[in-house]
């Protein structure tokens, strides 16, 4: 996805942001970093286990993190921490990025530990990509930098491209060939630095187009989180080219689609949709709507598990975290009184409606 301060600040932020890249990737002591603390997080937190047993279904809460591949801030970790710490019967669904190891001067060490110190052995590591250059032309591939979301255009060899650029470049730009290699290159980065070999994806800025989804799916994942209702994007980005593609892309998603099977060239995915946006984008009222709205939905039918998917940037926790976690406060509450069973999962959890 794309996180608000790019959004609101336009391309020239993250630009200049790149120029402290090296402090914040390498130079920053970790012995500086709490260490996660979280509780066990092998707990559920399951209200209403008559019914759950009973009546099958369940209200399946998805609780997503994109990591742009922009900075790993000590405030951004912290955030996260804190989340394990408040909730720590909530798995999160890590989409990682591997653009973080292509950074002028990173020290894959140091990036690996900083990105470990706020995952916890219950959460889930799945992959996010943007349209970093510095990692396109790791995996062979020459970089392309126009059209971007905002309508502009990158010059590959402009000043603002000196560090790195290319996180506002859709990456369906580019062709299914072209995505494995980076797929394949993201993987294995991720893998080699003990990050895990991911199942599921998130587009950068939800473009999971069909180009991009064959290249995921021939590289082995298999659920793909990027399906969101541009309904909850329109205040923010609605006169922006992005959001034209996506209101075709993802026409008729709303905050209470479902998982369904997505085929491709090869294996199908699973697509599980953000249905909740990121907290970016979205109040806490908002997101204790798209819960209550799938509650309703869970009510109809109580066989049946019904999602809800709620998220986060972590270039961004800081700054939003705190209304996701009001929201999740409101939601455990709201299914402890009703007796719902209400169970934070992640994405193997989740099934394709058949
Ligand atoms: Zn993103």
């Amino acid at each position: 996805m794309l996180d608000a301060v790019h959004r609101s600040l336009g391309p020239l932020l993250p630009r200049g942001s790149l120029a402290s890249l090296a402090s914040l990737l390498g130079l920053v002591g970790l012995a500086a970093l709490a260490p996660a603390c979280a509780a066990s997080s092998s707990t559920d937190g399951a209200t209403g286990v008559d019914d759950y047993t009973s009546k099958k279904g369940k209200l399946q809460l998805v609780v997503t993190v994109d990591w742009e591949g922009r900075d790993l801030r000590d405030d951004n970790l912290h955030a996260m921490q804190d989340l394990h710490a408040k909730f720590p019967q909530v798995k999160i669904v890590h989409f990682l990025n591997a653009g973080y190891f292509t950074k002028h001067g990173a020290v894959a060490s140091d990036v690996a530990a900083r990105m470990k110190s706020a995952i916890e052995p219950g959460d889930e590591k799945g992959l996010h990509i943007h349209g970093w250059k510095r990692l396109f032309e790791a995996a062979g591939v020459t970089f392309r930098g126009t059209p971007t979301f905002w309508g502009t255009n990158l010059d590959p060899h402009g000043n603002e491209c000196i560090e790195d650029c290319g996180q506002e470049v859709p990456i369906s730009l580019y062709t299914s060939d072209e995505l494995r290699k980076v797929v394949k290159l993201s993987l294995d980065t991720l893998e080699a630095n003990d990050l895990g070999r991911a199942k599921s994806f998130r587009c950068g800025g939800w473009m999971a187009k069909p180009n991009v989804r064959d290249a995921v799916a021939a590289e082995g994942l298999t659920y793909e989180h990027s399906a969101v209702p541009t309904v909850f994007l329109q205040e923010k980005v609605g006169t922006m080219p992005l959001y034209g593609w996506l209101d075709e892309l993802w026409k008729g998603t709303t905050h209470v689609s479902q998982p369904y099977a997505i085929a491709t060239a090869t294996t199908g995915l699973t697509e599980v949709p953000d249905n909740g946006a990121l907290a970016d984008y979205v109040s806490t009222q908002q997101m204790v709507d798209t819960f209550e709205a799938n509650k309703a939905l869970y009510l109809q039918d109580r066989k049946k598990n019904v999602v809800v998917s709620v998220g986060f940037h972590e270039e961004t926790a800081a700054t939003y975290l705190p209304q996701l976690e009001a929201a999740l406060t409101r939601m455990y509450d709201e299914a402890k009184a009703e007796k719902i069973p209400f169970e934070s999962v992640t994405s193997e959890a989740l099934a394709a409606a058949q």
